[in-house]
């Protein structure tokens, strides 16, 4: 759907959309067992949500392809994820609070080790702990560059965040990471002429790094990746009309909600906490975009009585933020992380959309097959979900005469 028209279509309304998000929902039976995590677990809240709601499975980004979790929510934020492309850097320079002004380049860095003729030995640099990565971070940050300002932050583990400041910075430069190790880091290569003084200064950062890095073990050597410019998008509260809020307890999700101009809302990593700021700000915003996050993480570990028992908690909280009365409720999730592969999977995701202008259909449980019968079909595009969520807000007005 094409902002723009939408924009002109949306009209205000006291209504209240609650998108919950569980993170890498769809999952796949194994070889004992011919149920889906999500078809397993009993969830009898779901299932009624289902029973009075439409229901479906969306496709996060194309058919066949397995996304990010960046993407997979852009593209649930109705951002067609192809056409809105962000780096790594912009994501967790938003996640970690950094104040990125226009024209900042972010990148995302990794520590590495590397042997005596310079060639990568260990990319993540044995996964060293974040305090280590502080420790080292605060060694870079007085590196003073010739034709830019600098700044350096810890992420997690291994990971930091590198921020460049000055006249025209672009972030179109590949990654150094090359990808293996036994191989030399790649030299910051700009992909287009406008980006050439950009890839001069990530040299003159990187060379420096590694003056300062020397002597160090197992982290020798910086590796930068996911160059980017925070992108000039459409906001998503002007485009749906919305004052949006996001409950998510994870940087990443908090970066892409940020991105997108949602409020980010203070809060703590369990369900219970999210549930408790989602109650305090309840009054205050028309669209609240709730993540969880944990149910991912069981399904890459494979875990799949885990990923069962993680959706099961979920469906008993379900009434306590039900008694919010929501005018709409989606649930779904970014994309499929189904334990027995144990990774992101390309697998449709299943949906359900509640309100009480929704046509019903006759799926009558919350899973992966009973989803396939339902009215939203067996494989829509995830954009079309905002959409959606506002027609049954009763927030879109008729398109033409
Ligand atoms: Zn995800």
């Amino acid at each position: 759907m094409d902002f723009d028209i939408l924009k002109n279509l949306v009209k205000p309304s006291d209504t209240k959309i609650l998108l919950l998000v569980m993170d890498g929902l769809g999952g796949l039976p194994t070889d004992a067992q011919d149920f889906t995590e999500l078809e397993y677990a009993k969830t009898p809240n779901l299932d009624k949500l289902a029973k009075e709601g439409i229901c479906g499975l969306h496709d996060p980004v194309a058919p066949g392809i397995t996304p990010g979790s960046g993407p997979a929510h852009l593209s649930i934020f109705g951002y067609d994820p192809l056409r809105y492309q962000v780096g790594r850097g912009v994501l967790s320079a938003l996640g970690i609070n950094f104040d990125l002004k226009d024209g900042d380049v972010a990148s995302r860095g990794n520590f590495c080790t590397v042997d005596s003729e310079g060639k990568v030995t260990d990319r993540r640099a044995g996964r060293i702990p974040t305090e280590k990565c502080a420790e080292l971070c605060d060694k870079l940050k007085d590196i003073k560059l010739s034709d830019a300002e600098f700044f350096i932050q810890p992420v997690k583990e291994y990971r930091f965040l590198t921020v460049f400041r000055g006249e025209g910075l672009f972030g179109e430069l590949a990654d150094t990471d090359p990808q293996k190790t036994g191989r030399l880091p790649l030299p910051p290569r700009a992909l287009k002429p406008d980006a050439e003084k950009t890839a001069k200064v990530v040299a003159e950062f990187i060379e420096k790094a590694k003056e300062k890095l020397k002597g160090e073990s197992p982290a020798n050597m910086v590796l930068m990746r996911g160059f980017s410019r925070r992108p000039d998008w459409p906001l998503f509260p002007e485009v749906f009309g919305l004052k949006a809020a996001a409950v998510a307890a994870y940087p990443m999700y908090k970066g892409v909600a940020k991105l997108v101009g949602m409020e980010v809302l203070g809060t703590g990593e369990s369900l219970d906490d999210e549930i408790a700021t989602l109650k305090k700000h309840w009054n205050d915003y028309d669209f609240f975009y709730f993540h969880v996050k944990k149910i991912d993480s069981a399904g890459e570990d494979g875990n799949y009585d885990l990923k069962v028992k993680l959706i099961e908690e979920l469906d008993e909280k379900l009434p306590e933020i039900l008694k919010l009365n929501p005018d709409v409720v989606v649930v779904t999730g970014d994309h499929s992380t189904p334990a027995y592969i144990s990774n992101h999977g390309w697998h449709p995701v299943p949906t359900l959309v509640w309100s009480k202008y929704c046509r019903r259909d006759r799926v009558a449980e919350f899973g992966e097959r009973a989803c396939m019968n339902g009215g939203l079909g067996p494989m829509f595009p995830a954009t079309n979900i905002m959409p959606i969520a506002l027609a049954n807000g009763l927030r879109i007005d008729k398109f033409g005469a």
